[in-house]
């Protein structure tokens, strides 16, 4: 691997700048991430938060770094509505269906690991349980409680976050100011048990009909949604770690309020760098499963939705995902994936033609300055989208080198092919598995046939029979390209 002369610069969310990444530990990095609430199939756009995720964690692992990745899975807690109201996702989910909650968390569970490995997405080095950390969860309420923060009413415990603003920043993430959420936010309603709008519930008391329900010191309940993620955060990467990202809609509360809770107990900043994933929109619209406007990885694979003009396998998929930042909105449509298809075929068939370069006794181009540009890119932020545009320069030498009007050793040829196939693997995490639902592998023993066939035929000077193969192939968008090595072949379009 070559020294990068730059180095990994993150956008913090908490100062709204680009940082230098310096983890607590060295050569260590602990991360936390917020899965997913399994209640339902899950949501593409959720599907491209843990891509951009996973994709962090990919290139820190190339980086050298040890990484801690820790996402939680959300199986109880989280309620319908943000202000602590409606009922409890997965229990609705299970009275509607008239199965066990546990049912329904093993079912969604399933599915979205099932997903996330077809996107060839890695799994986290821990994912706890919501349920699996009642305990952990009801001693930070304790804590709370007895640091002043918080206040019980008739068996919930709500976080007292005026109290909270006095001596600390409420809002310092999502930068909104608590004047302001006092000015907003609707005046309570008579039966609200909470001092006010803007506090937030640690601990909730079951009603009789609750069937999710743990004992505690104040009755039997569940806790809080944002609760989880500071218990499970703190037990596995301690009181202060490197980088906790999420979607962008997490910001506020549910970011705000973990930050809340881990000052209260703590005195001190959780998290040194906030990551957040911006959103996915479907034709222009933001995805909603209530307007219908809203589609499903499964048939996306499948081609099963109306707005598809045809299946689109993970990998591509996955490759239209990194070919936008993840901190920018990205528009999915089907003319947007067929580009993204067309790219991604070139790129395979770029990196499939370094196999088969000429190689020579010096180089004509330093590859070191197309390495570099990958960490450069990858040093920025993340910033696959010019990570796939600086492989796409180097696509353009390879051709040229193939057509013999640059050069390069076999030395610099095998440098280039090892970075570009840890890149593209290892950091981008594209299998690159065939699109389109074909097989290369038979194309290639069919290719091989025709090859050979034209061989034969020139072998006995029979040039309007090899020139047929030739030109038939390339109306096919097959171009031949002979060199010392034999015959190879591109996909032209
Ligand atoms: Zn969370």
């Amino acid at each position: 691997m070559i020294k990068a002369t730059s180095s990994l610069h993150i956008f913090n969310s908490l100062s709204g700048k680009k940082e230098h990444f310096t983890p607590i530990e060295e050569k260590h990095v602990g991360m936390y991430v917020c899965g997913p609430t399994v209640y339902s199939n899950v949501h593409l756009g959720n599907c491209r938060t843990f891509m951009s995720f996973d994709l962090v964690y990919r290139y820190l692992k190339h980086l050298g770094y040890t990484v801690r990745y820790v996402r939680n899975i959300t199986d109880a807690g989280h309620l319908e509505h943000d202000a602590d109201e409606g009922e409890d996702r997965i229990s609705k989910k299970a009275r509607l269906e008239q199965i066990e909650p546990m049912e329904v968390v093993q079912r969604y569970t399933v599915d979205f690991h099932q997903t996330m490995a077809a996107f060839n997405t890695l799994p986290p080095n821990i994912e706890p349980t919501a349920t699996g950390h009642i305990i952990e969860q009801i001693e930070i309420v304790k804590s709370i409680l007895d640091a002043g923060f918080a206040y019980e009413v008739n068996g919930s415990v709500y976080f007292d976050v005026q109290k909270f603003n006095e001596s600390n920043a409420y809002g310092e993430l999502s930068g909104r100011k608590i004047e302001d959420m006092i000015h907003n936010t609707r005046v309570l309603s008579g039966q609200s048990e909470k001092k006010a709008p803007q506090d937030f519930a640690l601990w909730k008391k079951a009603e009789p009909q609750h069937i999710m329900r743990w004992p505690s010191p104040w009755g039997d309940g569940f806790p809080g949604w944002h609760l989880e993620c500071t218990a499970m955060s703190t037990k596995y990467l301690g009181e202060q770690f490197d980088i906790h990202g999420g979607g962008m809609d997490l910001k506020f509360p549910h970011h705000e309020c973990e930050i809340a809770q881990a000052k209260a107990i703590n005195k001190k900043s959780p998290v040194n760098t906030w990551m957040h994933a911006n959103m996915l929109t479907l034709n222009g619209k933001k995805m909603a499963k209530s307007t219908g406007n809203n589609i499903l990885p499964n048939e996306l694979f499948e081609g099963s939705n109306p707005i598809l003009s045809k299946p689109f396998s993970p990998d591509v998929t996955r490759f239209f995902m990194l070919q936008a930042h993840y901190r920018s909105v990205l528009d999915l449509s089907s003319d947007a994936l067929e580009a993204a298809e067309k790219g991604y075929n070139r790129l395979i068939n770029g990196i499939k033609m370094l196999e088969h370069l000429p190689q020579s006794n010096k180089s004509s181009v330093d590859i070191d300055t197309h390495i570099q540009s990958y960490y450069d890119a990858m040093n920025d932020d993340f910033n696959s989208p010019v990570l796939i545009a600086q492989l796409f320069e180097t696509l353009k030498l390879i051709h040229k080198v193939a057509e013999g009007e640059e050069y390069l050793t076999g030395e610099a040829i095998k440098k280039l092919a090892k970075t570009i196939h840890s890149f593209v693997y290892d950091v981008l995490g594209l299998t690159l598995n065939v699109s389109n639902n074909e097989d290369n592998t038979y194309i290639d023993k069919a290719l091989e046939v025709l090859i050979e066939m034209r061989e034969q035929a020139r072998a006995s000077k029979d040039f309007a029979t090899s020139d047929q193969i030739r030109d038939a192939l390339l109306s096919k968008g097959i171009q031949l390209k002979d060199g010392k090595e034999g015959t190879s072949y591109t996909l032209v379009s």
